[in-house]
């Protein structure tokens, strides 16, 4: 079975070999010395200043989303989110659910998101930003530059969920003025789900963090950041996937972060390339490397899903809402090279004909 999915992903034999091991306990130097290792490589990878913090939580991609809002903001706030899909829509509801205020910046299907749709927003002093980077949902990998000038001018916090985007878009914190970068180990890093980070700017963990009740026991950033400067967690971690993340960052570190994120374009370059020259429909929005939206105008997306999966033995990954019908989405996140695309392509081809 192959897998062109969003996460879990198609993972590498060196992490399978790792998963199968048993676990050691944690509370030891040896655990604590590798979560300070895996904690300076990650901040290298995002281009972190030094003394930023990294919050390792057990949660899926959702529970990290949800704890950053808890942690950076308060009802008093007002932010502004930008929903292009289903991602969007989840701050919403994280918002909704803890009662913060907010605006959103919707962005219909098909449309990209533009200098003037921020602009209409200035100067009504939104203390945070909420953003997925790569809305995974349509695969729209959102402008940093305009983002990033928008806060820059508005005095605005940051917040990225970069967990389709991460070693797929070109990611770096300094650059874009970054308050907050979210990842979770089930994408692009290939391993077991279970796993999220969150790597905090000095000014969020000074302005906000250190000022702002939480609310919560388990996912209180205080607490981990507290305990991870000894590299330890509050509570127990996902160990096993803590392991598969240190072999990981340990690889990525002397393949060389720009190589990783190169190799992810190119695997998709090449897949558009051939995808449109069988005719496939790609929209025209900007698009992450992680993903490739198509589109089935006829709506038969999800028996084109069902035959790749049962007849090929190839899952690519269906979406949501009024896009189900009409469109697949296809991963190039993981272990997956140009032969796999060839046969993706070629088994597509024989069901649309
Ligand atoms: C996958 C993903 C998430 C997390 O989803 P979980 O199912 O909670 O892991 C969040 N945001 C984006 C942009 C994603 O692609």
């Amino acid at each position: 079975m192959k897998l062109f999915t969003v996460g879990p992903v198609e993972m590498y034999r060196e992490t399978l070999d790792l998963s199968g091991k048993q676990l050691p306990y944690f509370r030891t130097s040896e655990f604590s010395e590798m979560m300070l290792e895996s904690e300076m490589m990650l901040k290298r990878f995002v281009n972190a200043q030094n003394s930023s913090k990294v919050i390792f939580l057990t949660a899926s991609g959702t529970g990290a989303m949800e704890a950053t809002v808890m942690n950076c903001f308060t009802e008093f706030d007002r932010l502004l989110i930008i929903s292009g899909g289903g991602f969007g829509e989840r701050f919403e509801k994280i918002c909704n659910i803890h009662k913060i205020p907010f605006d959103t910046v919707k962005i219909p299907f098909g449309e990209r998101l533009t200098e003037d749709m921020l602009s209409e927003y200035d100067g009504k002093g939104y203390a945070g930003l909420l953003v997925n980077l790569d809305e995974t949902s349509t695969g729209q990998l959102y402008d940093k530059n305009i983002i990033s000038a928008f806060c820059k001018r508005n005095g605005t916090l940051f917040v990225a969920d970069a967990i389709s985007s991460f070693l797929a878009d070109e990611l770096d914190m300094c650059k874009w003025n970054i308050d907050v970068v979210i990842i979770s180990s089930q994408k692009a890093l290939a391993l077991s789900p279970g796993l999220s980070i969150v790597i905090v700017s000095d000014r969020m963990f000074n302005d906000r963090i250190s000022n702002v009740d939480s609310g919560s026991l388990y996912f209180d950033f205080k607490e981990h950041i507290e305990n991870q400067k000894r590299g330890q967690t509050p509570f127990t971690p996902a160990v096993g996937v803590l392991i598969e993340l240190h072999e990981m960052l340990k690889s990525l570190e002397s393949k060389g972060i720009d190589v990783k994120i190169a190799e992810t374009k190119a695997q998709c370059e090449h897949f558009r390339t051939v995808a449109k020259e069988s005719g496939l429909i790609i929209p025209s929005y900007p698009l992450s490397n992680a993903v490739t939206p198509i589109m089935f105008p006829e709506g038969n997306a999800i028996e084109v899903f069902e035959t790749l999966r049962c007849d090929y033995d190839i899952t690519v990954t269906p979406s949501g809402g009024a896009l189900k019908k009409i469109m697949l989405r296809v991963g190039h996140m993981g272990n997956l090279t140009r032969d796999d695309n060839d046969q993706l392509i070629s088994a597509l081809k024989e069901i649309v004909r």
